[in-house]
């Protein structure tokens, strides 16, 4: 079992790092917020007052922070984690960041002789909390290796998807698919409802056609044909508009950086900008539907 540094404790970290608990590690957690360090602590978790004191013992640095700047931050700055952790410490970064960002810290841990992965996530605060997610990770193959037993704690599936920055590049793509295939659907089901075919006769016909997908068959925007989906519970997320957005907007300037063609990708992101709003952000991201049926905004 390892000692594990476990920076970020929100909705994804806090179960995340209560799952390494479970497992039988040890975990010293840190956040600058007092209630998330509570949560933890009430799930049986050291909560420590500084990064410094989850880092400076640590065999394994694990964080899962909202944005690049974040993990830049977490990570690079004086008094940061490369400053503090050990030697021979593996460092995992679970954060949806851009690409350039994680490569650049990862260049930086190596610079130090630390290994590091990137090790974004697929799954939502459900799959945080059931220990159920997917990890995407880029790095070397024997930091991937060192990594895979800790991460397998908190999901069910670990891909290694390449050298650093590839867990990004392959999270900002998966979620380019799901935001545009969600609009696909919404927009199908508001033509049909136009049409006089019902949510549910679409749904049980796309579902066993060449429309089905994930958006459709797990995730329906629309109350009824799949009961476990957010729109049967006021569009609680889930995952939430702004995350959305912000994947969205990941995708479209590393499209930008590199010439690739996403047109579609550019046109779902300027419809999260035109769906989001201080009522809106917090709910999820199939709660599109409402903006794209005509029911508001
Ligand atoms: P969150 O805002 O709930 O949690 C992030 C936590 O990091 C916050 O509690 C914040 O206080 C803390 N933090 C910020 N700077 C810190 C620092 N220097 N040291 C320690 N803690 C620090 O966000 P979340 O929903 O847990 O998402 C985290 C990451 O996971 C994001 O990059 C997000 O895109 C990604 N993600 C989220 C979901 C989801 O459904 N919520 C799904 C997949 C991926």
């Amino acid at each position: 079992m390892a000692r594990i540094g476990f920076l970020g404790l929100g909705n994804m970290g806090g179960p995340m790092a209560a799952n390494l608990l479970k497992a039988g590690h040890e975990v010293r957690g840190f956040d600058p917020v007092p209630a998330a360090r509570e949560r933890f602590a009430a799930a049986g978790g050291t909560a420590v007052e500084s990064a410094a004191e989850a880092v400076r013992t640590a065999e394994v640095v694990i964080s899962m922070l909202p944005e690049g700047r974040h993990v830049r931050a977490a990570y690079l700055e004086p008094g940061g984690v490369l400053e503090l952790a050990p030697a021979g410490a593996l460092l995992i970064d679970c954060s949806t960041i851009d690409v350039a960002t994680a490569r650049a810290v990862a260049g930086a841990a190596k610079e130090r002789g630390l290994a590091m992965v990137d090790a974004p996530v697929s799954g939502g605060v459900a799959g945080a909390t059931a220990g159920t997610l997917t990890f995407m990770v880029g790095g070397e193959p024997e930091a991937f290796a060192r990594a895979k037993p800790i991460l397998e704690a908190m999901g069910r599936a670990v891909i290694h998807a390449g050298p650093s920055g590839n867990g990004q590049a392959a999270k900002i793509c998966n979620n380019l698919m799901l935001g545009i295939q969600m609009i696909s659907v919404c927009e199908a089901m508001a033509l049909a409802e136009k049409l006089g075919l019902s949510h549910q006769t679409l749904f049980d016909i796309s579902s066993k056609s060449s429309g089905q997908c994930w958006s459709l068959t797990n995730y329906c925007p629309v109350p009824g044909p799949v009961p476990t989906s957010p729109a049967n519970r006021g569009y609680q997320p889930g995952f939430t508009v702004a995350m959305m957005r912000k994947d969205l907007k990941l995708a479209v300037e590393a499209a930008l950086a590199t010439g690739a063609r996403t047109p579609l990708g550019a046109q779902a992101y300027q419809l999260y900008n035109l769906f989001a709003s201080e009522a809106t952000e917090g709910l999820d991201f199939s709660a599109i539907m409402t903006m794209i049926s005509g029911q508001s905004h």
